[in-house]
C-alpha cells in the first residue's frame, strides 16, 4: 500500500498510516492460519482444476483463487521519461519524496484528481512550493481535497497545463519541465523550473500475468458479476479491491471487497464440497505461541543474520545484515565482499514489500555478501551523497564502486542475478 495516512478507516480514530494498517492485517491473517509467501506470481493457469499458480519459487495448485494484485500508478510517457526517471520523475511521492534532493525545492505533481492532490498536500511537508499541472479547466477532485489544495498557499494550481518534456542538470537530474498550453496548445516559452516532477494522473491494474484467462475491460480492470461484485468469468476465481474497482479505491472499500470475495470463495468450496478447515489459534493459544516466540529468541545465541547492527557498540564484521550509516562506512571501508545497500523512507510502502523478500534472497548469501539498510529520513547526508531521489533504492558496491543500482520492487531472481554475477566475478578476480 503506497498510501501514507489512512483517515477513513473505521476503528482507527487517530487514522493510521497504510504500512501500519497492512502489518495489522497481516498478523491477523497469520492468526487465522493463513500461510504467507512473499514472492511474485508469474502465471497463472485456469483451464486445470485445481487452478495453477506459479512464482519463481514454486508452483501451487488451488481450488479457489481471490485475486487483489492492485493497481499502478500510470506514466505520463513524454520522451525524456526514462532519462529522469528516479532522477527527478517519480511516480509515488508519498515514497519518493522525502528524498534530500526534494528539500526546499520547488516541486510539480500532474493530475487534478484525488491522488494528485494528496500528493501534492503530502509534498508540502518537504517542498518550498509545489506546483499541481491540470490538463483542463478544472480539478476533478473532491470538494474536500480540491478546497486542502486550494487553501494551501504553498500549492500553486496550474489549469489548462499539461507536460511536454523534461530537462536536466549537467549532473543528469532533473530541473525543468517545458509545458503546453492545452487550451491554445501552445508551448509555454517560459519552463518550470523544478526538481522533481510526480505523476498523479491514475491507474492500471496489475492483471497482466493472467495473459487473458479472464474477462476485463478495455483497460485491463477484471469484469465482475454484478450480483456479487467479486465473482469473475471463470467460476472459482474471484477479485477484490483496485484490481477491479476503478471509482473507490480506498483501504476500507478495498478491505470490504476482500470480505465479500472471502466469503463467497466459502461458499463456492463448500458448495463444491472442497472447503477444507483451517483451526483458528484462540487468543489464549497465539498469546501463548507469542511468548513462547519471544522467550526462544532471547535466549538464542546471538545468530548473526536479522539484528541489525547499528553503532560501535553492536557493531560486528561477521554479521551480514546492518543498519545506519556507521555500518556503511565501516563495511565499505573494511569488508571484502560485495556489499547491499538498500535506502527506504519510513512512509514508504514498497519499502515494506521489498525487506522481507530482498531478506530471504540475502539469506542465500549470508557468508558471501553484506547488507546495510539505511532510512533516509534518519540519515539524509547519506543518502543525498548518494543520489537516491527515491525508496526503495538498492545499490550494490564492489571494491568501493558502485556496480548495481535497482530502483523500486523486482522480483526475487533479478537480486539472486545482480549478486551472483559480483560473487563470480570476485571469485574469478
Ligand atoms: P482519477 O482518474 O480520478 O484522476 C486522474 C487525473 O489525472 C485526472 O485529473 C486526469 O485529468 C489526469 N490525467 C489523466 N491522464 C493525464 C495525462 N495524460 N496528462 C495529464 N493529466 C492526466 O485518478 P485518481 O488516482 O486521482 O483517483 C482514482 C480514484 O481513487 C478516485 O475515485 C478517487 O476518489 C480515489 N482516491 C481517493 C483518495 C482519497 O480519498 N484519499 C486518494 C486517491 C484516490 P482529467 O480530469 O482531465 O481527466
Amino acid at each position: 500500500m503506497s498510501t501514507t495516512e489512512v483517515e477513513n478507516y473505521p476503528g482507527f480514530p487517530e487514522g493510521v498510516t497504510g504500512p501500519e494498517l497492512m502489518e495489522r492485517m497481516r498478523q491477523q491473517a497469520l492468526r487465522w492460519g493463513a500461510e504467507l509467501y512473499e514472492e511474485d506470481v508469474v502465471s497463472v493457469d485456469f483451464s486445470k482444476r485445481p487452478f495453477e499458480i506459479k512464482s519463481e519459487d514454486r508452483t501451487m495448485r488451488a481450488n479457489a483463487i481471490i485475486l487483489a494484485t492492485g493497481a499502478t500508478a500510470k506514466r505520463l510517457r513524454i520522451p525524456s521519461e526514462e532519462k529522469f526517471w528516479s532522477k527527478g520523475i517519480s511516480a509515488c511521492a508519498i515514497c519518493d519524496g522525502a528524498s534530500p534532493a526534494f528539500a526546499q525545492k520547488e516541486l510539480a505533481v500532474v493530475g487534478g484528481g484525488d491522488s494528485a492532490c494528496e500528493e501534492a498536500i503530502y509534498l508540502t511537508k518537504y517542498a518550498s512550493k509545489v506546483h499541481l499541472l491540470v490538463r483542463g479547466e478544472e480539478m476533478r477532485a473532491s470538494k474536500a481535497m480540491r478546497d486542502r489544495v486550494l487553501d494551501s498557499s504553498d500549492v500553486i494550481v496550474h489549469y489548462n497545463t499539461s507536460v511536454e518534456d523534461a530537462a536536466g542538470n549537467a549532473q543528469g537530474f532533473l530541473e525543468s519541465l517545458k509545458l503546453v498550453n492545452t487550451k491554445t496548445n501552445e508551448s509555454i516559452p517560459e519552463p518550470l523550473k523544478v526538481a522533481g516532477m510526480f505523476y498523479g494522473i491514475g491507474h492500471t491494474p496489475n492483471t497482466k500475468f493472467l495473459d487473458s484467462q479472464l474477462g476485463t475491460d478495455e483497460d485491463g480492470f477484471i469484469i465482475v458479476s454484478d450480483h456479487d461484485k467479486t465473482s469473475t468469468s471463470v467460476e472459482g476465481v474471484f477479485s477484490a479491491g483496485d484490481v477491479h474497482d476503478k471509482e473507490w479505491r480506498q483501504a476500507i472499500t478495498a478491505a470490504g471487497s476482500g470480505c465479500q470475495a472471502a466469503i463467497s470463495t466459502e461458499r463456492y468450496l463448500q458448495m463444491n464440497k472442497l472447503l477444507k478447515e483451517v483451526k483458528m489459534m484462540d487468543t489464549k493459544d497465539a498469546k501463548e505461541e507469542i511468548e513462547a516466540a519471544k522467550k526462544k529468541e532471547a535466549e538464542a545465541p546471538k545468530k548473526k543474520t536479522h539484528e541489525p547492527a547499528i553503532d560501535a557498540d553492536n557493531f560486528d564484521i561477521d554479521r551480514q545484515k546492518h543498519q545506519g550509516q556507521y555500518a556503511l562506512r565501516k563495511l565499505y571501508h573494511e569488508s571484502p565482499r560485495p556489499l547491499v545497500v538498500m535506502y527506504t523512507s519510513p512512509t514508504c510502502g514498497p519499502c515494506k514489500r521489498l525487506k522481507p523478500m530482498l531478506s530471504t534472497v540475502l539469506d542465500e548469501y549470508e557468508k558471501s555478501i553484506h547488507y546495510v539498510e539505511i532510512d533516509i529520513a534518519k540519515d539524509p547526508e547519506i543518502a543525498e551523497a548518494a543520489g537516491i531521489m527515491g525508496t526503495p533504492c538498492v545499490q550494490v558496491f564492489k571494491d568501493k564502486a558502485r556496480v548495481a543500482v535497482i530502483n523500486g520492487v523486482k522480483m526475487k531472481s533479478e537480486y539472486r542475478k545482480i549478486f551472483s554475477e559480483q560473487l563470480i566475478e570476485s571469485s574469478a578476480a
